[in-house]
């Protein structure tokens, strides 16, 4: 099933790169368990050997660094628990920012149901974390501070190699959830003096469904599932060979040309948000324009719905996505334009736009064309 559209929704997931659906098939053959000792074992364990081994390239951490898993989501829970499994050791607190993923998010909210003390780090209307704010909050009692490395609705890269020196000018560990940032920016996980780093396959054109948890050596670990030995036992579960070979493989190709194709997004996103700013008039770009992740435009359209924007895209075959959650029947505006300080009916007209590596400036120009009719129409029947 192939749909012919355009698609700027990458920051939602992106396609399986063709190179990663043909390694997959050629992978699904090799059914024997990892962990097996046999000819078929050893087999399946190579592959699962050679995507750590280019997962480490990508990143710039060590092979024995990488704890495969289900992704992002897994990632960032295992971290807190390690740190809610510290805390019940020895006391402490926990830092975040209120700009998280709610994979972070509903984490910080379950623990607080158990006592433990969480701090939140705002941002400012840019969506940067306020650095000094953090640095008020970390104290020698705190044992996690968590940063994302660049946000999911708004861009906004954060400063994560600060927040990371005064973690550790506190003795406290340092995650951050790098999952939007793989493929967009030059990463160097043994540089950076990160503890923790969380990603997941299928922003990078991987597969749904497999990631990884990078950690540094020596740095505290907890299992959050209990099982067999792999990974060390601190991921137990028979390997997905298969998912983790396609994650391998987008390694390698995200590793390639990545200074191009920062380039080449940052083009794309900029001739959208210039022609945006051209053809429709009133419009406010959202977030940093200096500190963004190369790909991601969010614009706010006063007067206009962003689900009637979405659905009108969607009807000319563009696929964007609104920062709203659609909880309980009722259209939460974005969590994350509302910490900015921004008014809720302009984060309630908020649409991203987020490119990926097939999107083509010919895509930029259907939307430049599509668009501003849309907006225009909607702002008409608007009774606002
Ligand atoms: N963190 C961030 C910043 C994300 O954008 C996402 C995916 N939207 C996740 C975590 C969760 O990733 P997954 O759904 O693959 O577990």
């Amino acid at each position: 099933m192939k749909s012919d559209t355009v698609y700027m929704d990458n920051n939602a997931t992106t396609c399986m790169a063709p190179e990663v659906i043909d390694g997959m098939h050629e992978a699904e053959k090799i059914y024997g368990n990892a962990s097996s000792m046999h000819q078929r074992g050893r087999e399946a364990a190579a592959l699962v050997g050679l995507s750590r081994e280019s997962v480490a390239r990508l990143l710039g951490c060590d092979a024995d660094e990488v704890i495969f898993n289900s992704g992002a989501t897994e990632s960032n829970n295992a971290v807190f628990n390690i740190a809610r499994h510290l805390i019940a050791l020895k006391g402490g607190k926990i830092v975040t920012t209120t700009i998280e993923h709610p994979a972070i998010i509903e984490t910080v909210k379950y623990l607080r149901t158990e006592g433990v003390r969480v701090d939140l780090a705002e941002v400012d209307p840019e969506g940067i974390v306020k650095i000094d704010q953090l640095e008020k909050l970390v104290d020698d009692d705190t044992v996690l501070v968590s940063v994302m490395m660049g946000n999911n609705e708004s861009g906004a890269i954060q400063n994560v190699m600060e927040a990371c020196r005064i973690a550790h000018s506190h003795g406290a560990l340092f995650h951050t959830d790098a999952t939007q940032a793989i493929g967009k920016m030059n990463i160097d996980f043994n540089k950076s003096a990160f503890d923790y780093m969380s990603l997941s396959a299928h922003k990078f054109y991987g597969p749904k469904g497999v990631g990884c948890l990078i950690v540094k050596k020596g740095a505290p670990l907890f299992p959050l599932m209990h099982g067999g030995h792999q990974e060390n036992g601190i991921r137990p579960g028979t390997y997905n060979t298969q998912a983790i070979y396609g994650m391998g493989i987008a390694a390698d190709l995200a590793a390639r040309n990545l200074d191009d194709e920062i380039q080449r997004l940052w083009e794309m996103r900029e001739a959208l948000r210039k022609g945006i700013e051209e053809r429709i008039e009133d419009v406010v770009i959202n977030g940093s324009q200096e500190h963004c992740l190369p790909g991601t435009l969010n614009v706010s359209f006063p007067r206009a719905e962003g689900e009637s924007i979405l659905l009108m895209l969607d009807l000319k075959g563009v696929e964007v996505s609104t920062g709203s959650a659609c909880a309980t029947g009722s259209l939460e505006p974005s969590y994350v334009l509302m910490a900015t300080g921004m008014d809720v009916e302009l984060a309630h007209g908020s649409i991203r736009f987020s490119l990926g590596r097939y999107n083509t400036m010919e895509d930029v120009q259907y939307v430049l064309d599509v668009l501003p009719p849309i907006i225009r129409n909607l702002r008409e029947m608007s009774t606002r």
